[in-house]
Order: structure tokens, then sequence, then C-alpha cells
């Protein structure tokens, strides 16, 4: 653990980085406040500081105020120390936002329990923040499948949409439904249909490129968000996810199925004055014309009449 020291006094700096150094810290050594501030500024900077209250730059309590006002995250666990005649101050000092403090000349018991405590409380910190990362995670993904769930894949393409306008670069969106889910079901149970899923989402994140959204939009549905792409890159992506899907059975359950897709695309243009919820009702009217032609085969449609280069319908025929 790396502590960084805070002290004007060449002295009692030098007992107190040889203290530490003894006990095993790994020790950030400063002069005065302004090296502190600056050190503590730094990506990685010390999690455990101890602040002289006196020093030039600025004072111990200064840099608390400063340090929590930036309120970053992890979490810097600060103890101030205080000579005696500044112990009545005590309040301002951890009014100021200080973990803790300890009276000069200090005894090393007394410090090495502080210090203690310090590691705990930031033990028990990074937990926490740890456990809201894994929420904020959970609540934002599929949970048979892994991929986004709806709400984060709408909010991705919204986020794309407002991207596009700022950077004027197109945006596609597929819509992707499997092909007569209902009969795996019926036919395999629902377990191997839970399976078909699973390796549908596989399939659909490894056939797109790193950097796309996949959400599962519904049911047997996904919904893909391609930024900057456009017609070309669209009418290639969505064939090659159609491919993915029909070429290789899908082996699951111990059984061999053949499982095939339709899809819908569209593209959004900077100066399209078309809505998300727009977006999506085109790329599933497209959606729905692969369906009624046939299944297995993708097509693309217009959300603006005036700006999509898109011959419509393009259409993908299955062989
Ligand atoms: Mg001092």
């Amino acid at each position: 653990m790396r502590v960084l020291i805070a002290e004007d006094s060449g002295p009692s700096r030098l007992v107190l980085e040889k203290t530490l150094l003894r006990w095993g810290y790994d020790v950030v050594s400063c002069r005065d406040g302004e090296q502190a501030w600056e050190e503590l500024g730094k990506r990685d900077a010390p999690q455990l500081a101890i602040l002289d209250w006196m020093m030039p730059g600025y004072s111990g309590p200064e840099i608390c105020k400063m340090v929590r006002q930036r309120a970053r995250e992890p979490y810097t666990y600060i103890l101030l120390l205080t000579s005696r005649s500044e112990r009545e101050d005590l309040i301002e000092g951890l009014e100021s936002g200080a973990d803790d403090y300890i009276t000069k000349p200090f005894d090393q018991n007394e410090l090495n329990v502080r210090l203690r405590t310090g590691l705990r409380i930031l033990d028990l910190q990074a937990e926490l923040v740890q456990a809201r990362e894994a929420l904020r995670e959970q609540a934002m993904r599929d949970a048979l499948t892994g991929l986004w769930n709806r709400r984060s894949i709408l909010e991705y393409l919204e986020k794309e949409q407002a991207r596009a306008r700022r950077e004027r670069a197109p945006v596609a969106l597929i819509l992707l439904d499997l092909d007569h889910f209902k009969l795996v079901n019926d036919q395999h149970g629902h377990l191997v249909g839970d399976e078909v899923l699973r390796e549908a989402a596989r399939r659909l994140s490894g056939s797109v490129r790193p950097y796309d959204g996949v959400g599962r939009y519904g049911g047997e549905e996904f919904l893909v968000v391609l930024p900057g792409c456009d017609a070309g890159c669209l009418g290639g992506r969505a064939e090659g996810v159609r491919q993915a899907f029909s070429d290789t059975p899908f082996n699951v359950g111990g059984k061999s199925l053949h499982v095939t897709a339709s899809l819908g695309g569209t593209l959004y243009f900077p100066d399209d004055d078309i809505s998300t919820s727009e977006l999506i009702r085109t790329a599933d009217d497209a959606l729905y014309g692969a369906k009624s032609a046939g299944r297995n085969r993708c097509m693309l449609r217009q959300a603006a009449a005036v700006t999509l280069p898109l011959p419509d319908p393009v259409e993908s025929a299955a062989r």
C-alpha cells in the first residue's frame, strides 16, 4: 500500500518515512502542500495520505477540502498531523473532510493502529464500489444471454444517434428475429430453446464489430446498433449475420438444429429528423417484410424518404 506523507519539517518527515517503510508501506514524500496536492491529483495517487496541518502552499485542511470537493474514486483516506497547540482547532480539521488525526510528536503504536483503520475503511469502500458496479452491470444485462437488455440497447441507440448528429456520420440498426422459434420450444422444450437463444447471442456478437451494440430486444428478437455504418456496410453486416445463423447448424442439447433468422435493417443520417422509436419501427417494418417474403433473409428500409441512398427494399434472399 502506498502512503503519501506531506510534512514541511525535515526531521519529522524523515521519522515518518522511516517508520512507514519499516512497516512495509511504500512512501510518497512531499515537503509542502502544493507538492502533496499535485501528487494526489495524479492517476493512481496513493489512497492513504498523512498531511501536516501547517505547511507552505496549502495547509492540511485546505488539501482535505479540495480532495473532497473533487469527490473522485477511489476514496482517499486522510490523516491530519497536528501539533498539540493546534488541538483545539481539530473540529475545523475534521470538518474539512479529514478522516482522522494524530498529534505530533506521534506515538508509533497509535500511528500504526490509525493507519490500519484507514486500510480497513479503504477495503470496505473498494468492496462497496465493486458491489455497486456489479449491480449496475447486472441491471444492464439480459440474464439469459448476457447481452444488453432492451433498455440498455435503446439507450445506446439514442446515444449513437446524438453522436451521429455531432459527428455527421450515419448509424445503422438491425432488428433480428429467429425464424419459427416457437417450434423449437414446442418440439425440444424450453431448456433447448434457451440454449438456442444463447447460441444466437454468441453468433450475433461474433459477426459484428467489437464496438457495435448488441442487445436482446424481446423474446427471440435482437437489436444491433452499428455506429458509422453506411448502406453498404449495413447490407454486408446483415447478410453476414444471416449466414452466421443459417450456414452452420446449432448444436444444442445433443441435437443439431437448423436455425435461421430474418433481419430488418435501416439507417439513420444526421440530417434525418427521426426519433429512436421511428427508427425501430422502420427496422421492424423491414423485418416484417423479410418474414413475409419467406424468412431467412435481410431487408433494408429507409426511415426518411429524402436522404437515404438505399434501394427500397434491398433484399438478400435465402438460397
Ligand atoms: Mg508543518
